[in-house]
């Protein structure tokens, strides 16, 4: 064969790559309405189903050959959406609960039909003013300066090991100083600030944890005595991470005063606010975000209270140049993809070059539905944890401190053994499936939490909670009792 008769076999095999219309709009119609039939019955689908073992795997595998649309729905039904948490049904309680909005999926639809650059200015020049604004939205939020810069990560996690890159370099610690410069954080610290912290190469600074006080807070009073003593020693404090809203309870950590300290003693002031940002957005919950402004960055989740499936985390850097001098790279192959009036490029302010274009699935919701129904729903989530709090007091159990946002943690405590009855009793919920609940454990004492985020979680859901717990706990001690 010719390299021309050659170049047509080879695109006669892979026209197939180019689905025919006709083709096209039968998969959109199979896929369209499995997501129909599944947001149809939402309310009547578990939060939870524990694994089966029903031997798939053979779907799974790329390398076994083809299957028709409806067969892959069919595999996907039984395997992916059955198994382990449903996280976009209101009973999902545990942990941090995300969300899924349609119009974001919407959103991803029409990022991946279009496949726009948002990497780099010069390839998709809106696709980059479009995530600007809405980081320039929530800078604003915070009260960040004109000349803070932000990015649009996969996540959290991403988010925050940015933030402490900058932070690293902007505090210039090196191989010269690494071992006398200090890091505070507390207990309650997001486990993936530790894991940052070690990819970003500052596994050998001291890492110090703040007492909290009686309401899980960072003790601001015993932090100043730390870099007090820690300064007297000849040691460079120069990190603090705070958080708004930790993930076991939910507390918000006095930011406006560690800030004070950050002028006093020059560290860069972290707040991971991954799970608690956009709480700014109720009124009353503002006061607990005074002195936000004051911080040097912020780490907040889209895919977390505004309530975006999973795939956006946000970071806030409010000298935006540290965050540029920390991740800007040029190489030679893009000489001519710059030039000196355009907007900042994801590129310069992340560690990723190309990259899913975000953006859309939190502009399209945002701008069709405005902001007021999101505010409107995480002030409800608000007060359905303060009554679950009330309510779940009142049936006899004890509870940790009045929610700040909207985590409430609680356990039955009149038993001879509560650690093991608590345990117990979140086997019990997790097998109703009903309602997903996970638990923490606080010096020694096992807490059951929960965290309502997701926005199809009502008052409906929450009494649904209480009876379900109510049933278990009474079943329990009958058992107990029966057992001796
Ligand atoms: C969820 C969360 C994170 C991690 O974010 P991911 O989006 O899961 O990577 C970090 N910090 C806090 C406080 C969180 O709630």
């Amino acid at each position: 064969m010719d390299i021309v008769d050659q170049i047509k076999e080879q695109a006669r095999i892979s026209e197939v790559l180019q689905l025919t219309r006709e083709r096209r709009q039968a998969l959109d119609k199979t896929i369209m309405d499995y997501a129909d039939e599944f947001l149809s019955n939402i309310r009547k689908l578990k939060a939870y189903n524990s694994p089966e073992d029903i031997g798939e795997e053979d779907y799974f595998n790329v390398a076994q050959g083809t299957l028709t649309g409806e067969e892959i729905i069919g595999v996907l039904k039984k395997t992916v959406d059955h198994e382990g948490i449903n996280p976009a049904s209101g009973g999902h309680l545990g942990y941090i609960p995300g969300g899924g909005i349609y119009p974001s999926a919407l959103g991803d639809y029409l990022a991946a039909v279009m496949n726009r650059y948002a990497g780099i200015y010069f390839g998709g020049p809106a696709a980059v003013r479009l995530e600007n604004a809405l980081i320039r939205w929530t800078a604003d939020l915070m009260g960040y300066p004109e000349n803070a810069l932000g990015n649009l990560a996969s996540g959290g996690s991403v988010a925050n090991l940015i933030a402490i890159t900058t932070a690293r370099d902007a505090q210039q610690i090196n191989s010269l100083n690494i071992r006398e410069s200090v890091i505070y954080l507390t207990k309650h610290t997001h486990h993936c600030v530790h894991k940052a912290i070690r990819i970003a190469g500052l596994g050998e600074c001291i890492v110090r944890e703040v007492v909290l006080d009686n309401d899980y807070r960072l003790d601001a009073h015993a932090l100043e005595l730390m870099l007090e003593e820690d300064r007297g020693k000849g040691l460079n404090p120069f990190l603090v991470i705070s958080s708004v809203g930790s993930t076991d309870t939910g507390a918000v950590d006095p930011i406006d005063r560690i800030s004070d300290l950050a002028d006093q003693y020059h560290f860069w002031h972290h707040i991971d606010a991954a799970y608690g940002g956009y709480f700014i957005l109720v009124d009353r919950l503002k006061d607990k975000f005074r002195g936000v402004e004051k911080s040097d960055s912020i780490v907040i989740d889209p895919h977390k209270t505004l309530f975006l499936p999973y795939g956006v985390g946000m970071v806030l850097v409010k000298h935006g140049q540290s965050l540029i001098d920390a991740h800007y790279y040029r190489a030679n192959y893009m000489q001519d993809a710059f030039n000196a009036n355009e907007q900042t490029s994801p590129a310069d302010v992340s560690p990723e070059l190309t990259k899913h274009f975000r953006g859309l699935r939190m502009w399209i919701p945002l701008k069709l539905l405005g902001i007021e129904p999101f505010a409107a729903a995480l002030k409800e989530k608000h007060l359905l944890t303060v009554y679950f709090h009330k309510r779940i007091k009142s049936m006899g159990f004890e509870v940790g401190p009045q929610p700040e946002l909207s985590v409430c943690i609680y356990r039955y405590a009149k038993t001879a053994t509560p650690n093991k009855f608590n345990a117990l009793l979140l086997e019990r919920v997790q097998d109703d499936g009903r309602i997903f609940i996970s638990s923490t454990t606080i010096n020694g004492v096992y807490w059951l939490r929960a965290a309502i985020v997701c926005f199809r979680t009502r008052l409906s859901t929450v009494d649904l909670l209480l009876q379900i717990l109510q049933e278990n706990t009474q079943k329990l001690l009958k058992e107990l009792i029966k057992s001796g």
